[in-house]
């Protein structure tokens, strides 16, 4: 099999050659069906095997597919008389640590040149106003660390009322850094009325109970791929 056998759009399609990506890795061959077939999915994927493809192609594809309404400005609210935009992603991303988010981020904008789409990335250790500044200018997909992300939702920075696609990276490292509230919060934040159907797919290189809990309360339906 080769990308060019998939129903990409033909941009997606021009990036990826861009990236010399010949053939899909395991991961991705057997991910990339199970996700633009529109199904949630767990996998076992370790550093290295090409994960971030195998979420981030779904993703950009499943945009411009379904031609959701993109929202480049953001939306205004009001604060104390200050008006502030508020970034509302369709698509969100987390990692653990601002050095998996800022690879997921660079990988994620070569897949979406001249697709229109644009790719932000929040995470901690660094200013939050710059961070704030860039993703003013409108996000359609975010790559977030769980804590850096929910200071912003509570600054109304960010909203996830709009967030269809939902990818945990390295889920078990999340835990394992003491994260589970912080994303806990942030999925019941993307299930608050209207959220409408959203399509998740988590990472994992281990499976322990607390993992397994998560993908029952945040999966639906899933398919889990032991690589
Ligand atoms: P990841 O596991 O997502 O961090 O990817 C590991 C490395 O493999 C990155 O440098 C990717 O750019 C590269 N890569 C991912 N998929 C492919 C592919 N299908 N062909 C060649 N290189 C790839």
């Amino acid at each position: 099999t080769s990308f060019s056998e998939i129903d990409f759009s033909s941009a997606l399609i021009e990036n990826i050659k861009t990236c010399k990506f010949v053939k899909p890795t395991p991961i991705q061959r057997y991910a990339i069906p199970v996700a633009m077939a529109g199904r949630d999915l767990m996998a076992c994927a370790q550093t290295g095997s090409g994960k971030t493809a195998a979420f981030c192609f779904p993703i950009i594809s499943g945009i411009l597919r379904r031609d959701h309404k993109k929202s480049p400005a953001g939306i205004v609210t009001e604060d104390g008389g200050l008006s502030l935009k508020m970034a509302c992603p369709l698509a969100l991303i987390l990692s653990p640590t601002r050095e998996l988010s800022c690879q997921i981020h660079e990988e994620a904008k070569k897949f979406s040149y001249k697709t229109g789409l644009k790719v932000g990335v929040a995470y901690g250790g660094a200013p939050i106003v710059q961070q704030f500044h860039s993703l003013e200018k409108g996000v359609d997909i975010l790559v977030a660390t769980p804590g850096r992300l929910v200071d912003m939702i509570e600054r109304a920075r960010v909203s996830l009322r709009n967030v269809k696609y939902l990818a945990l990276d390295e889920a078990d490292r999340m835990l394992d850094m003491g994260f589970e509230p912080q994303v806990r919060k942030l999925v019941q934040q993307m299930e608050m009325p209207p959220a409408g159907v959203r399509q998740t797919m988590l990472f994992s290189a281990t499976f322990p109970v607390e993992i397994q809990k998560l993908a029952s309360d945040f999966l639906s339906n899933y398919i889990f791929l032991a690589a």
